[in-house]
């Protein structure tokens, strides 16, 4: 998207969408990858960083904002979507894209994730999955393995993981894809796609915690990942994307599962939130003058 302020814009690189420090994560942590492909993705589709705001919630990936060159917000435990929505619904033009763990947004943020797909809030989430809270050191997140072993769990977790992928489509969720932080080529695709896309878009990623979560790590996966592209797949029917989805075994499969292109985001549903003018006034039974 351009807009009139950019004329003669210098295209930028993912080099210029580095933040003002390093990120402080462990060697090898999966996050790593995750902040390269969205500094890609950013600069591949030749926007500046005033166009841009991230969010994110409380967590090692949550941390990201500070590492990248663009706005960003580091709210509060769990409620980045809720402030992207605020911040998306205010200013229109404004390309969001929240970031942030499992914990975060599966757990402590699940309800605000449920609410955001089914709205259809045009936001870009993504979220890096490494099935385990990371920065309190290693306890179960509602996406870790049943029987997993933790400092939470020193016997095995003894509940049933969600799946982000079934639940953002049963959710209403218009974009629904899964990347891998060590293949940055496809993640960045997936990102440009959900950032383009006009609706609520999940990347969920897994980015392996090298540190606390020694069950699913990057062996664990490269050696299992298959593109849903380099298959036969339909991303318009919902029961074949739930149906791979679902698939953990030797195959676990990334790429975009499910897309309705055409979702009309809420703000273009209701006047008042779309653009402030002459259509919301009316609907409030205001003239512009008594509105000012
Ligand atoms: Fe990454 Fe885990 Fe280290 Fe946190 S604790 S920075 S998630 S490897
Ligand atoms: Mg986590």
């Amino acid at each position: 998207e351009s807009n009139p302020g950019d004329v003669g814009a210098v295209a930028l690189t993912a080099r210029d969408f580095k933040g003002a420090v390093d990120p402080d994560w462990c060697p090898g942590c999966g996050d790593f990858g995750v902040l390269n492909s969205l500094q890609r993705a950013v600069a591949g589709l030749g926007l500046q960083p005033h166009q841009i705001l991230t969010v994110s919630g409380i967590g090692c990936s949550s941390n990201l904002p500070g590492y990248i060159n663009t706005n960003g917000m580091h709210t509060l435990h769990g409620r980045s979507l809720a402030v992207a929505t605020g911040a998306k619904l205010a200013n229109h033009e404004l390309t969001v894209v929240v970031t942030g763990g499992d914990g975060d947004g599966y757990g402590i943020g699940g309800n605000h994730f449920t609410h955001t797909a089914r709205r259809n809030i045009d936001l870009t989430y993504i979220v890096m999955n490494n099935q385990i809270y990371g920065l309190t050191t290693g306890q179960i997140s509602p996406t870790s393995r049943d029987g997993m072993k933790t400092k939470s769990t020193p016997f095995g977790s003894v509940e049933t993981p969600i799946n982000p992928i079934t639940s953002a489509i049963m959710n209403g969720a218009s974009f629904v894809a899964r990347g891998y932080s060590g293949d940055v080529r496809h993640l960045t695709s997936l990102m440009e796609q959900a950032i383009q896309h006009k609706g609520f878009a999940l990347v969920d990623v897994f980015s392996p915690c090298v540190t606390f979560n020694l069950d699913n790590t990057h062996n664990f996966f490269k050696d299992r990942v298959v593109k849903l592209e380099d298959e036969e797949h339909d991303t318009s029917d919902w029961k074949l994307a739930c149906e791979k989805a679902m698939a953990w075994g030797d195959t676990i499969y990334t790429g975009v599962f499910f897309q309705v292109p055409d979702a009309p985001v809420l703000n273009r549903r209701e006047p008042v939130l779309d653009d402030g003018g002459p259509l919301a006034f009316r609907k409030l039974g205001l003239s512009e003058d008594q509105a000012q």
